[in-house]
């Protein structure tokens, strides 16, 4: 059972600001994401790309699938293939990569930078001192199969909504700075995937497009058996 009206009141809340809502099914089986597709939505996120996959093949065709977690570098290859953007890209050899499968089938991937920007220890991202260097090689920026859209990132998991607040502040700061100083020729770059669902209305107030909202759509996570 989905919560349909709060999916309703939030749908509302977000197309009015033109900011894209990520429903993320994680856990969630497929009748439960039809649920939410039969009134109307279509986009969805999962973090482990077998999960997508089994998903997907079971699902319409005219979903768009975001992958919000981290990529492992033997699922490339099933990933670029299936979905419609890759939120959580964190290493310049992911990037490689990635461009490499989409080139076998002339074909761009949309994706992400995930960038650390939580004070508490985080495994994945993008190092915020060293991405601006990493990147300033042109070749990375002109990978063929990759079309960069903009920065994701995930704030601690803290009550203080001050220090949420600020984290997201900074992604923001990079987003801006990443576009003035390295992709400014990259027209599509312009997203900023952050808030999620006890932190979204923060994440909003400092510039995030894009929200990735479960648990206040889905109800709590089921345990992955
Ligand atoms: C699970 C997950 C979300 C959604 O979390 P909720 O708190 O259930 O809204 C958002 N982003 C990522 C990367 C996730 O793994």
């Amino acid at each position: 059972m989905i919560h349909a009206d709060a999916y309703l009141r939030l749908r509302d809340e977000l197309s009015g600001r033109g900011i894209t809502l990520v429903a993320v099914s994680k856990t969630h089986p497929p009748d439960v994401v039809r649920e939410l597709y039969e009134l109307g939505h279509r986009v969805f996120g999962e973090n482990r790309v077998q999960e997508l996959l089994e998903k997907k093949a079971v699902l319409p065709d005219d979903i768009h699938w975001h992958l919000i977690g981290h990529l492992q570098t033997n699922k490339v290859k099933q990933a670029v293939g299936a979905v419609s953007m890759i939120e959580a890209v964190d290493s310049m050899k992911l990037l490689r990569m990635i461009s490499n499968e989409a080139e076998k089938s002339r074909s761009q991937v949309d994706i992400l930078l995930q960038l650390k920007i939580a004070r508490e220890e985080t495994k994945y991202g993008f190092d915020p001192r060293t991405i601006y260097q990493e990147l300033s090689d042109a070749d990375f920026r002109a990978l063929g199969g990759i079309r960069y859209r903009g920065v994701m990132g995930m704030a601690s998991f803290v009550d203080d909504m001050d220090q949420v607040r600020g984290e997201f502040r900074l992604l923001k700061h990079h987003f801006d700075t990443l576009r003035e100083k390295l992709f400014h020729d990259h027209k599509d770059f312009d997203q900023i995937s952050m808030g999620m669902s006890g932190d979204f209305r923060v994440a909003i107030e400092e510039g995030s497009t894009m929200v990735r909202i479960g648990s206040l759509i889905f109800g709590e996570r089921l345990p992955h058996q």
